[in-house]
């Protein structure tokens, strides 16, 4: 396995907005749980196997000093180096580049993580990446800055906020934490103020750097405002930021699409024709703060028989997406099988006309998920409103719930019977939610 041994934090940040709160200390010492963020930091870094980091701090960068000292006392080596002028989140680094080694982690000093720094690691190494960007869907979308990705993952293009109103992009927000490869970055190794988001990776884009996107639904957020640090503060004491995640696996809820999310409609062909069911949003509201990651798992025949491209499917999700996230939802990821066994289409497309493991019921998109999530299937449930959708359950190990909108079960195509029935999503994670109230 190979390991990134080298953590680099800015921690520049005045935290004006948070000293109110705090006083007169560096965003990076703000405590959450009665430690600095920092030294959560630190320990999640050396559980991952970094043995060694440089700090690059601004404002009051002597308490900094003073706290860490030189790292023994973390199990790590630690440099502190001062930036005499603010040189934006990136300017320090690129201008000390010969001091660092090939590889390495760049966090913030004002992030929270639970993140499973040593698997981000080898995500990078196995893609080969210039530079990895650690990326996920939030609650808010519209205001955030994104990042557009390929099917394999790598960034194709960025969209820093504010977003012209009438465009709709994925969900999939840069949380600001980078694993970074040093020789990939000496263009850039000039001074003057430079910008991760702004300057250095739209840069690398455009030279055609392998840039990748790492998605995770690990926990990371940003604690720079008093509303923020309160949210975080209260995630730590709900013990949605479980400090000991590396490596451990979580629950999910899978859903279905079509007459499960969205009003079942025939063969959605167009994002246009996307409609939420109601009640959808607080659901998965719901199910998300009681601790479940959210995976769309869904057919989509119509490519295969050429009915919609990738991209047009590829709109309808960012749509769905979109839509969630105006009523505060999101998911973490949706699979899709493009597939169909049958021939006789007009317009088919021959090479996806197979007989795939991915097509529900088929459980290579389950397997897929849990591979690239951290999922264990034992504690996830399946809502659907399909007998593919229950069978599905029953190969992958999963509950069920069938929901009584879209098809409503009764299309008798596989006899498997669900664990529970729920008239819609909304009941249907109630009751999750009572199942998991009760086994506790
Ligand atoms: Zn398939």
């Amino acid at each position: 396995m190979e390991t990134v041994g080298h953590l680099v934090i800015v921690a520049g940040g005045k935290g004006t907005r948070l000293s109110a709160l705090v006083g007169d200390i560096p965003k990076a010492l703000v405590p959450v749980g009665g430690k600095p963020v920092l030294q959560h930091q630190l320990e999640l870094a050396v559980g991952a196997g970094v043995r060694s980091a440089t700090i690059f701090a601004g404002f009051l960068a002597d308490q900094i000093a003073a706290f860490v000292g030189d790292g023994s006392r973390f199990g790590m080596r630690i440099d502190v180096r001062v930036e005499d002028e603010p040189l934006g989140n990136a300017g320090a680094v690129l201008q000390s580049l010969d001091t660092l080694p090939p590889r390495f982690f760049v966090m913030y000093g004002d992030v929270m993580m639970a993140v499973d720094l040593a698997r981000m690691a080898q995500a990078h190494h196995s893609a080969g990446a210039a530079f990895t960007a650690f990326v996920h869907p939030n609650d808010h979308p519209f205001d955030s800055d994104l990042v557009e990705a390929d099917a394999q993952g790598r960034v194709t293009q960025l969209h820093n906020a504010p977003h012209a109103p009438d465009r709709i992009y994925a969900n999939l927000v840069n949380a600001a934490l980078y694993v970074v490869e040093r020789d990939a970055l000496r263009s850039f190794a000039r001074p003057g103020k430079q910008d991760f988001t702004k300057d250095v990776m739209p840069c690398l884009i455009a030279c055609g750097a392998k840039v990748l996107a790492y998605r995770s639904a690990d926990y990371i957020k940003d604690m720079g405002t008093p509303e923020r640090l309160a949210r975080v503060e209260a995630d730590l004491k709900n013990g949605k930021i479980d400090l000991a995640a590396s490596g451990k696996l979580r629950a999910a809820v899978f859903l279905d699409r079509d007459g499960t999310l969205n009003v079942e409609k025939g063969f959605l062909a167009s994002a246009e024709g996307l409609e939420l069911l109601p009640g959808v949003g607080a659901a998965l509201k719901a199910l998300r703060q009681a601790g479940y990651s959210l995976v769309v798992i869904t057919n989509q025949p119509v490519i295969a028989r050429g009915e919609a491209s990738e991209d047009d499917v590829a709109a309808i999700h960012r749509r769905l997406e979109w839509d969630l996230g105006k009523e505060g939802a999101y998911l973490d990821a949706v699979y899709l099988c493009p597939h169909h066994p049958d021939k006789g289409f007009p317009g088919e497309r021959p090479e996806l006309k197979i007989a795939c493991d991915c097509r529900k019921p088929g459980t290579a998109m389950v397997e897929q998920a849990c591979r690239d999530l951290a999922l264990d299937p034992r504690l996830s449930w399946m809502i659907g409103d399909q007998t593919r959708d229950i069978e599905l359950a029953r190969r992958a190990g999963l509950r069920s719930v069938v929901v009584r909108t879209g098809t409503g079960g009764s299309d008798g195509r596989y006899s498997a019977t669900p664990d529970f029935i729920a008239d819609d999503l909304s009941a249907a994670a109630r009751l999750i939610l009572e199942q998991k109230k009760a086994a506790a």
